[in-house]
């Protein structure tokens, strides 16, 4: 059984072929742009039909996602949040002819790499993305923890500054707004207007000596998202993905500061770097494809 993954973002929508064993064939990179809901579905569609030999469709998607149902109960046009109840999961197996089986991204992240990546043999796991937001996922007890209406997971929007910057989904203070590369990027612009992303942030830090304490800050705020979480779960590790926390030196500085703050008996909790890069997604639909041909669709396992 091949099975054809894509990973439908607001910027791209990858796509790669994958064979029984997990091998990665034939990857493809199209732009796609931030749209709406029916109009992403489309393109992720046509980005499937371009290919031919493969038996079922597996997919990583944006927006809020139930994939017990397989339906979209929220999408962003990138500024504000849209509640809907969009079946994507039939509109794509209408256009394809094929099986269907489609994941949030952030659950899909979470999944690839307690499957194939920095999760090892970890049976109880938290998942964080550090992008334009902060998407996450819970493995527990080795499964997939997706909630009521399979919403769980979105760390980027628990509150901890009351009152303080208006997030996208319409409130204000949430930990995304303080713990994201986009918030260090704003508060980096603050000192430096011109910067165009946090990769120029760190390139200026040398020179700049006032951007340390904006990224001092900025992990600090990290920690304090880890710490509630981590008595919220209690995980043996988290997993700390996105482009900046490829960087060594960020990634010690969360682990040694996490140590510090967080109450002692949780100071065991490890701090890994994800491994699987921008093909978690990937990995990861594939997994929960297989499990669902398989015939287990409520509770997807690592
Ligand atoms: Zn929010």
């Amino acid at each position: 059984m091949r099975i054809l993954a894509l990973d439908v973002g607001g910027t791209a929508i990858k796509s790669a072929i994958l064979e029984p064993d997990g091998t990665m064939t034939d990857q493809r990179l199209t732009p796609s742009g931030i749209s709406p809901v029916e109009v992403m579905t489309e393109k992720a569609a046509a980005v499937a039909k371009a290919y031919d030999a493969y038996d079922v469709l597996a997919v990583s998607m944006t927006g809020q996602l139930d994939h017990k149902t397989q339906t979209i109960r929220a999408w962003s046009n990138g500024t504000a949040f849209e509640t809907i109840s969009f079946p994507v999961g039939k509109r794509l197996r209408d256009q394809v002819g094929r099986p269907v089986f489609v994941l949030n991204d952030a659950n899909a992240a979470t999944l690839g790499e307690a499957c194939f990546g920095a999760g090892g043999q970890h049976q109880n796991l938290l998942c964080l993305t550090y992008g334009t937001g902060v998407g996450g996922g819970i493995i527990q007890n080795g499964k997939l923890l997706t909630g009521a209406r399979g919403l769980a997971g979105e760390f980027g929007h628990l509150v901890t500054h009351p009152g303080g910057h208006l997030c996208r989904c319409g409130h204000r203070g949430c930990y995304q707004q303080y713990a994201s590369t986009s918030a260090l990027l704003r508060d980096g612009q603050q000192i430096l207007p011109e910067l165009k992303n946090a990769r120029e942030l760190f390139e200026k830090l040398p020179e700049e000596k006032r951007l340390q304490e904006v990224v001092d800050n900025w992990i600090t705020e990290i920690v304090l998202g880890l710490c509630s979480l981590a008595y919220l779960f209690d995980p043996e590790c988290f997993i700390l993905g996105g482009g900046v926390m490829e960087r060594q030196d960020v990634l010690a500085k969360v682990q040694a500061q996490f140590q510090k703050a967080v109450i002692p008996s949780f100071a065991g909790i490890q701090i890994l770097g994800a491994e699987l890069g921008n093909k978690a997604g990937m990995l990861g639909a594939f997994a929960y494809a297989r499990q669902a041909m398989a015939g287990n669709t409520e509770d997807i396992e690592v």
